[in-house]
Order: C-alpha cells, then sequence, then structure tokens
C-alpha cells in the first residue's frame, strides 16, 4: 500500500489545520439556540491543504472513464465528450437561467430547443420531440405511455401487449412493465435478427406495439424491418424505437423511414454529453406525426427536462455539421469491424457478417482449459484487461450468448488506440492458453482486486467506516 493510499481520515492528526478564518470580531454574538447545536464536535480529519488535495485526487485516479483511457463498453456508447460543450453550458447566460423565468425573457434557450427539435426530427426522420425525458429508461416511459395515449385516444382499449425481443436491453421490459402493459418476448433467429416466423403469431389486436433497436443489441442490422413494421402496423400496433446509440444510423439511415412511430434518444450517449455514475442525462422522445396530439401534455420531469445535456447536444451537432454526422456513423461501424476482423482468430464469434457500431465475442476460442470450470472466462478477460489500462467491454450481455464479450470502440478513437487494445486482446488470448490462473487472479494492478460482485452490488459500503 502506497502512502497516499490512506484515507484523508487516517491521516488526521490532532490539532492540524488546513485553512484560517479571520479572529471574531463579535464574541457576544447570540450564538444559536441549544436544541439546534451539535452536542459534540463532528470526527472530521484533522490534515493540511495537501493532504486534503491528494485525497481527492488519489480517490478520483481510483475509477475509471473516458477521460482516463479506451473505455470499450458495448450498447453504452462511452465515447469522447468535447470540452467546449462544458464551457458552453456553463456560460452565465444558460447556467444562470432560472426554470421559472418568462419564455419572452430567454429566447436564446427557447432557440437551442426548437433548433434542436428541427435537428433530431431531420436525423431521425419524426414529426417532433419532446425534451422533458431525462434518461433513455425515461424516454423509453414517456413513449410508452404516448403509445398507450394514441390507443385509448381512438377508443381502442383491448391493447395491453408490449413484444420486445429477446435480445432487447433490460430497461425496455421493464419500462413496458412500469408502463402497465404486458411483455411479451419473440425470439431471435441464429443469426441474431428477429425471427419474423416467431412474430407473426403474437400478432392480433391486443397488442399495443413492438420495441426495437435497429441495429440490434448485437450491433446486427434487422435486414426485415420493412416486413415487421407492415406486419405490425397491419395488426394496428405501433414501433418503438430505442434510440439510445444512434451512432451508427446518423446521416445514413433513419429510425422514421424505417416505419418507427415513437423513439427515444439518449443524449448522454450519442450526442456527447458524459455519462455514467447516473446522470444527469437527457433521453428526448420523438414522434411520427399522427402522435404529435400524444406528446406529453402533463410533465413527466421538471421544466424542460435537463436543459443543460441538451445544450451540450446542441453545440455537438453544430460543431460537427451535416456532413460529420454522417461520418460519426460511418467511422463507428468501421471501428468495430476491424476490431472484430482483427480478433476473431482469437475470440469465438457467433455470427459472422458486417456488424454495425458494436458486436458481440462468446468468450475465447482457446480458453485455456477448454472448459468453463477450469479455464479462462469473459470475466477473467475483462479483469485481466484492467491490468493493461483498458476498461472491459460489456461482458454477459445480451444473454443470447453464455461468454458474451460485447465491445463498441465508439467512432472517437484513434488507430492507434485500437491496435493497442486489439494487441493487448491478442496477448491475454495467449496468456490463457499458457496459464489461466493469470487472468482468473487478475486484475492485479488495481486498487481492489475481485470484489463478492454480489455483496458489492447488493450491500456496497459507499463510505469511510467512522472508527474515530
Ligand atoms: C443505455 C441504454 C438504455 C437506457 O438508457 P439510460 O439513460 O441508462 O436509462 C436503453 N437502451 C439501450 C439500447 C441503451 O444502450
Amino acid at each position: 500500500m502506497k502512502y497516499y493510499d490512506k484515507l484523508v481520515f487516517e491521516l488526521s492528526q490532532k490539532g492540524r489545520v488546513g485553512f484560517s478564518l479571520p479572529v471574531n470580531k463579535f464574541p457576544g454574538s447570540p450564538k444559536l439556540p441549544v436544541q439546534v447545536r451539535r452536542a459534540s464536535a463532528l470526527p472530521l480529519p484533522e490534515v493540511s491543504e495537501p493532504d486534503v488535495v491528494r485525497h481527492y485526487t488519489n480517490l478520483s485516479q481510483m475509477n475509471f472513464g473516458v477521460d482516463t483511457g479506451f473505455y470499450p463498453l458495448g450498447s453504452c456508447t462511452m465515447k469522447y465528450n468535447p470540452k467546449i460543450n462544458e464551457e458552453i453550458a456553463a456560460l452565465p447566460g444558460f447556467g444562470g437561467l432560472h426554470p421559472l423565468m418568462d419564455d419572452a425573457q430567454v429566447p436564446a434557450a427557447q432557440k437551442v430547443l426548437s433548433d434542436m427539435n428541427q435537428f433530431l426530427s431531420a436525423i431521425t426522420g419524426m414529426h417532433a420531440f419532446t425534451f422533458a425525458p431525462c434518461a433513455g429508461a425515461h424516454g423509453e416511459l414517456t413513449g410508452l405511455m404516448i403509445m398507450r395515449q394514441y390507443h385509448i385516444s381512438r377508443g381502442d382499449f383491448g391493447r395491453t401487449k408490449v413484444i420486445v425481443p429477446d435480445s432487447a436491453h433490460g430497461t425496455n421490459p421493464a419500462s413496458a412493465a412500469v408502463a402497465g402493459l404486458e411483455v411479451v418476448e419473440v425470439k431471435s433467429l441464429e443469426n441474431g435478427r428477429i425471427d419474423v416466423e416467431a412474430l407473426k403469431p403474437l400478432l392480433d389486436s391486443s397488442v399495443a406495439g413492438i420495441m426495437m433497436t435497429n441495429p440490434n443489441t448485437l450491433g446486427l442490422f434487422e435486414t426485415q424491418i420493412k416486413t415487421i413494421a407492415e406486419l405490425v402496423h397491419g395488426v394496428g400496433g405501433l414501433l418503438y424505437y430505442d434510440g439510445a446509440n444512434m451512432n451508427p444510423l446518423m446521416g445514413v439511415v433513419r429510425p422514421g423511414d424505417m416505419g418507427f412511430d415513437i423513439m427515444h434518444l439518449n443524449l448522454h450517449k450519442t450526442f456527447s454529453t458524459p455519462h455514467g455514475g447516473g446522470g444527469p442525462g437527457s433521453g428526448p422522445v420523438g414522434v411520427a406525426k399522427h402522435l404529435v396530439n400524444c406528446l406529453p401534455q402533463i410533465k413527466v420531469s421538471g421544466f424542460h427536462g435537463n436543459f443543460g445535456v441538451i445544450l451540450r447536444a446542441y453545440a455537438y451537432i453544430l460543431m460537427l455539421g451535416k456532413e460529420n454526422l454522417q461520418k460519426v456513423g460511418q467511422y463507428s461501424v468501421l471501428s468495430a469491424n476491424y476490431i472484430k476482423e482483427s480478433l476473431k482468430d482469437l475470440y469465438k464469434l457467433p455470427i459472422e457478417g458486417v456488424c454495425k457500431h458494436e458486436f458481440v465475442f462468446d468468450g475465447l476460442i482457446n480458453d485455456g482449459a477448454h472448459d468453463d470450470v477450469h479455464g479462462a472466462t469473459t470475466l477473467d478477460v475483462a479483469k485481466r484487461l484492467l491490468d493493461y489500462g483498458f476498461h472491459a467491454p460489456t461482458i454477459y450481455f445480451p444473454l443470447l450468448f453464455h461468454q458474451a464479450l460485447m465491445i463498441e470502440p465508439t467512432e472517437t478513437e484513434s488507430k492507434e488506440t485500437i491496435d493497442a487494445f486489439i494487441e493487448v486482446m491478442r496477448k491475454i488470448a495467449a496468456e490463457a492458453a499458457q496459464d489461466p490462473t493469470l487472468l482468473q487472479s487478475a486484475p492485479h494492478n488495481t486498487v481492489i482486486s475481485r470484489p463478492d460482485e454480489t455483496t458489492a452490488a447488493r450491500n456496497p459500503i459507499l463510505k469511510y467506516q467512522d472508527t474515530l
């Protein structure tokens, strides 16, 4: 343990201070009433200013973020967040706005919202957006409420079911359940796409709609999307598009043109706002023309949602312009395919062919001992990557493969960074073949190695255990 791995509490020395306050010139001034005063002093650490600075700097370095290194977390689009966005979001004319100000007092903010409505509509092929939802899942819930409202407004009360593919992001069935709809799963084919034949018997007048993403969570384009749209519309259902990860499509294909009626975007993924750690996010919901009247009348969040996030996305879109937004799509697809092709001799690629912005391996081909018990698993590969300074890809999702390793490099990484990642993945595969224990005991270079993951998730200890 390095000296400064000690926490600020452990460095405390009685009487040491890191600040100086002016002498109280009014000693006789009234004190707070006894009943609201502390009975005893807080057990605050007594340390110098450099100790405090080092404490927080060290804590920040125990974590990993996009500003630390490559972060290929599939289905999450952890890309570079231009720092100019932060400056723009902090401009006093925006940062200082109060949500209760009159519309007439905030013409610039109004313009941002109306421009964004146009930009996002042009990018997605939707007719109009609401910016109230504050996350992707929040957008899904809002979108499903819009879907229900649409059916109810037409006097069609029997639509209780939502069809969700087995490869869907976990928030999809969860949002449908929260919206009071029954979730019906549709299976994927061997090639990772929706089984249209399995979809047909599920379709009747009880179907409110289907939730899909295209490319799906395997990074594969649903080539049958037109047929699926016709089938679902044919029984009076609507198509909901999960657009959390729009990068591969931008400037290339539009969900509106594929037949989708409602969708959300994650501005905090596709449009460059930093995310992770719970927000703030923005999940604007767009609808086709025939649903504009069903956009939320009562608010699903306070005011216009997280305006600072919308502003960052606005800056990002203006900065790139139409031509470069298209390159976002093209580069994200190129990067993913480059990694896939460079590693598929060592990692199992269950579905061959061109992927979009992400793809899924099913563990190592040569896993060391050729079985899941003694050999190196996907978890071991992910842990070992941390030793080499890369964040792990998404693991064990989607649930279609036992050893899923879901890689999304994004469009913002250089070829050199991607090559370095490929080299390390190849090195780890070689290590697994020679000595799987090296992987099974990884990571070796991080602050903590392998916590009990269930306890860490269910019963986390998030603050210093006070022993003073
Ligand atoms: C991230 C993600 C979501 C959920 O977004 P949140 O902002 O985390 O609620 C939904 N669908 C997909 C495909 C995603 O990647």
